[in-house]
């Protein structure tokens, strides 16, 4: 093989396996693929999942990620709205905008994408990337744009929007718990502040983030190791519980926190991803009017908050605390998975 056909990837080779290796370079197999090369991506929560070998369907060989920003190489015939050298943000979601699902604006079922990144087909972890799709799965990046900010715009500001804000049906004046003050829960705390709710409660057995979660705009913090997060709760509410319950964790634990915590007529809003099943505590809440939402991110807000960010109203950027070179990607991985340690939010990888 010709040296210039071959880049450097990050490669899942089985449960707690993987390396930083030499892969072929993508190259369009659909008219509608184009082939971005990264500049900046990040590590997910969930790749750590994917490497604890919890998500069975990601096959040993595959590229990992599924966020991230680039310049496009090389487009397919029929994409019309990319050319070589615009610079892209790479949705999480692929989607082809013209199924049923993507129809209805769930482009998270999308029936020839969906989540697939990283998953199913080669991720983002590399120099170079092929994304399906791509007149429907990227978004053009506008000049003068703070890079590092709009990679927080792949997945964890959407999910925590979507999932978190959007399906917790936040009011002006209303009470949040986000349970889990991680990268997606301070996802959601910054942008259910977009709503002006009265009370946003962050519980999380880790004093550091709770720490950024008061800089972050929470006006008040529960940690939950240390203190009972319901009896707290009851006196923060008038004894009524939260308006909106957003579980942003991913535990039968912190589920059925939610459970405890949500006044009559609330929403628990779930964002964790479960790999257990929780006890639904119906002989409570049958008689509580509570709406409990569960959905993955679909993306379709990524236009709205990409212009939140640009025009600074959301400043994702706090969400960073480390930076690597994409070369130095498993000693990144190191570090991410000691966040708590390591103090770590999200971490950039550069490739430039
Ligand atoms: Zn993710
Ligand atoms: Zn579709």
């Amino acid at each position: 093989m010709h040296q210039k056909n071959i880049m450097k990837a990050l490669v899942y080779h089985g449960a707690t396996k993987k390396s930083w290796e030499e892969k072929p370079k993508p190259a369009i197999l659909q008219s509608t693929d184009a082939i971005v090369r990264i500049t900046k991506t990040t590590i997910c929560g969930t790749d750590l999942h994917i490497m604890k070998g919890d998500v069975p369907e990601v096959e040993d060989g595959r590229i990992l990620g599924h966020e991230g920003i680039g310049v496009i190489e090389e487009t397919g015939a029929s994409v019309t709205a990319f050319k070589k050298g615009d610079k892209v943000l790479i949705s999480c979601i692929t989607s082809c905008g013209k199924c049923d699902y993507c129809k209805r604006g769930m482009y998270s079922h999308c029936e020839n994408g969906g989540w697939i990144l990283g998953h199913l087909i080669d991720g983002t972890q590399a120099e170079y990337v092929r994304i399906p799709f791509a007149e429907n799965s990227l978004y053009h990046i506008p000049e003068g744009s703070d890079e590092e900010a709009l990679v927080m715009l792949s997945d964890i500001l959407p999910t925590g929007f979507e999932c978190g804000v959007l399906n917790g049906k936040i009011q002006p004046g209303s009470s949040v718990a986000i349970i889990g003050s991680g990268p997606i829960g301070l996802a959601a705390l910054l942008t259910a502040q977009f709503y002006t709710p009265a009370q946003i409660i962050m519980i999380d057995p880790d004093d550091n983030r709770l720490e950024v979660a008061t800089k972050f705009g929470a006006t008040h913090i529960i940690n939950n190791s240390k203190e009972d997060a319901v009896e707290k709760i009851k006196a923060l509410t008038n004894k009524k519980g939260v308006d909106t319950a957003i579980e942003a964790v991913g535990v039968p634990a912190t589920f059925e926190l939610c459970e405890d915590i949500i006044a009559p007529g609330g929403v628990i809003a779930n964002i964790g991803v479960h790999g257990k099943s929780a006890t639904l505590h119906l002989e409570k809440l049958w008689a509580h009017n509570i709406t409990i939402t569960t959905r993955l991110v679909d993306t379709v807000t990524t236009p709205m908050l990409l212009k939140t960010v640009q025009s600074k109203k959301l400043d994702a950027k706090k969400l960073i605390t480390h930076h690597f070179k994409l070369s130095d990607i498993m000693n990144a991985y190191e570090t991410f998975g000691h966040a708590a340690k390591e103090k770590a939010l999200k971490v950039i990888l550069s490739n430039e």
